[in-house]
């Protein structure tokens, strides 16, 4: 059966990086992959392709009849690569961009693919209004991971889009800790996926060598392979696969997320 996994998270925690890595990793180990980018930052699949993606939103607007070849491109390890786009900043509503991006790759038969394994989305979670639930509401997919830190902001936003997953009684299937390295990190965000009713499905040290592939438009996978970094990314996506416990989460109101946190820092 096709797997189809969201990874929502605050803006900057990692999930592109994330995404990229363990779609890398999926494709080494001879799974068929699509990456989308539902991010209107369109950088999710630049690591995988080399280079940044003509996006889908962009591409309607040029192209009379699009066909699959003009939005989906392919990358590192033959990962199918899409970028949705957005709108232009200051006009039009991004989520509404999502929508149109999945419609088209469902009309063009994107997903009739037997052969693809996986289907990752890359989601935004700053804002969980309905536009980015789409990947979730019109069930493109059907499990969830959230990408956070042991810091307040990407915790708060992680809480904030448990509590979509929890309305859209999504299956969520753990916390992805991407650490910024601070203190006690891996405990807080232990912590709070209990918390809310979940697990750590895995976690990424901060590394150095994650900037300098970036740099070269390359993922970790592979541009350092034998790196202990590569290695972490290869046991998370490994994790991902054979995940098969979910959970519908249990989110903290405003006032016991904050109670919550303010009993990390006194440790
Ligand atoms: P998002 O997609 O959530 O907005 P990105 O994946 O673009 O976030 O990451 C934001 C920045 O953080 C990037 O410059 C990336 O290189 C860096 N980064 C992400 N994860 C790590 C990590 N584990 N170690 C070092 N830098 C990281
Ligand atoms: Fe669209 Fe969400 Fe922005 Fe509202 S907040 S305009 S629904 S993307
Ligand atoms: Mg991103």
């Amino acid at each position: 059966k096709q797997k189809k996994i969201a990874i929502y998270g605050k803006g900057g925690i990692g999930k592109s990086t994330t995404v990229a890595n363990i779609a890398a990793s999926f494709s080494q180990n001879h799974k068929n992959v699509m990456v989308i980018g539902c991010d209107p930052k369109a950088d999710t699949t630049r690591t995988l392709f080399g280079k940044r993606l003509p996006t889908i939103l962009n591409t309607i607007k040029n192209t009379k009849n699009p066909r699959l070849g003009d939005i989906v491109f392919g990358g590192f390890g033959d990962v199918l690569c899409v970028e949705s786009g957005g709108p232009e900043p200051g006009v039009g509503c991004a989520g509404r961009g999502v929508i149109v991006a999945m419609k088209l790759l469902e009309k063009l038969g994107a997903f009739e693919d037997d052969n693809l394994d996986v289907i990752l989305y890359d989601v935004l979670g700053d804002v969980v209004c309905g536009g980015f639930a789409v990947p979730l509401k019109e069930n493109y997919a059907d499990e969830v991971f959230i990408v956070t830190s042991g810091e307040y902001m990407s915790l708060y936003a992680a809480n904030n889009i448990s509590k979509g997953i929890k309305k859209l009684k999504g299956n969520l299937g753990g916390i992805i800790c991407n650490c910024k390295g601070i203190e006690n990190e891996q405990i807080i965000v232990e912590s709070f996926a209990k918390r809310i009713g979940t697990n750590v499905i895995g976690t990424i040290p901060r590394d150095e060598l994650v900037q300098k592939s970036e740099i070269e438009a390359k993922t970790l996978i592979e541009k350092y392979p034998d790196s202990n970094q590569a290695k972490k990314y290869e046991k998370l996506a490994k994790n991902i696969f054979e995940n098969n416990s979910y959970s519908i989460p249990n989110p903290m109101d405003d006032d016991e997320f904050e109670e919550f946190f303010i009993n990390f820092s006194k440790i």
